[in-house]
């Protein structure tokens, strides 16, 4: 396997290193790899394993990613690779988000470059980052946008938006629509759903916002624990103070999946969070997977 230097890491004592990627700032002892599983010290530097490695290659209806107001009708190229940064129990991916690269996985060589000559080649007018969480591949990403704008191919990010400033700050300003998933609005599911801290969506999702991206939001509505009225409210209340409300909100039914064997939610509970959002003014809700 071709290895790439990473991007935001310090070296620390003893051969240790800190990736500074994403919120986790994971320290990495020699011949390991941190939380992701796709960030490897190999003798004192950090190097990005999913770096030019993509798993999953397809071409994707736009409406898929989820995106329903951002060139409605086209084609997307779209690939991911190996790793997330979140622990999600309820994770719909895993075959992919909790995979690693071994020896006996199957995985591609594709250049930034490829990825953009392939976009063309199937006339997609634009590219996605996606499957995977592609926080955790950004310097491929990155070095892929900057490819695709000068072919003038528009960039879609589809991510769980956890990610530590200085990288979004060289990432989000290369993308040109989102889709940011929020687990669920509150500091208590991040932890015990995801093991992770909710502050830092909430700061991506004003950075995109601030930056004119496209944005679009999804929630994955899990029975008992993210479909209460009052964490809903709180949501609302959230994105109208923050964002304003005509950023297309997408709510989708859970399936039970990975660790968690909650049973499916039912098309009503999607209906009456939809209506709660319409009475507020929310005029872009979108339901899903029912
Ligand atoms: S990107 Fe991966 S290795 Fe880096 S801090 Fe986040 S989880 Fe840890």
């Amino acid at each position: 396997m071709t290895l790439h230097k990473a991007k935001w890491w310090l070296p620390l004592d003893d051969g240790v290193v800190q990736c500074k990627l994403c919120p986790r700032q994971c320290h990495i002892q020699p011949g390991c790899t941190g939380y992701c599983a796709v960030r490897e010290n190999r003798d004192g530097t950090l190097y990005s394993l999913s770096y030019g490695h993509p798993v999953s290659v397809a071409i994707d209806p736009i409406e898929k990613k989820p995106l329903a107001h951002f060139m409605p009708g086209t084609k997307t190229l779209s690939f991911g690779a190996f790793g997330c940064n979140l622990g999600c129990v309820f994770c719909q991916n895993y075959s992919l988000s909790r995979q690693s690269y071994t020896p006996d996985t199957l995985y591609r060589d594709i250049s930034p470059a490829q990825i953009v000559k392939l976009t063309q080649q199937h006339k997609c007018p634009s590219l996605s980052f996606t499957y995977n969480e592609p926080s955790t591949f950004a310097e491929y990403a990155i070095d892929i946008a900057q490819l695709a704008h000068k072919a003038g191919i528009k960039t879609v990010l589809v991510s769980n938006g956890y990610i530590s400033q200085d990288a979004a700050d060289e990432l989000y300003p290369l993308i040109d629509a989102a889709n940011i998933d929020m687990k669920g609005f509150s500091q208590d599911f991040y932890s015990q759903m995801c093991q992770a801290t909710l502050q830092p969506v909430l700061d991506s999702l004003e950075k995109l916002y601030a930056l004119s991206v496209h944005l679009e939001i999804t929630t994955l509505i899990i029975p008992g624990k993210n479909d209460d009225d009052a964490s809903t409210i709180a949501w609302l209340d959230w994105i109208e103070a923050h964002l304003d409300k005509s950023v297309p909100l997408h709510f989708n039914a859970y399936y039970p999946a990975y660790k968690c064997s909650i049973p499916c939610t039912q098309p009503e509970t999607l209906y009456h969070i939809r209506s709660l959002a319409q009475k507020r003014g929310f005029i872009n809700i979108h339901l899903g997977n029912i």
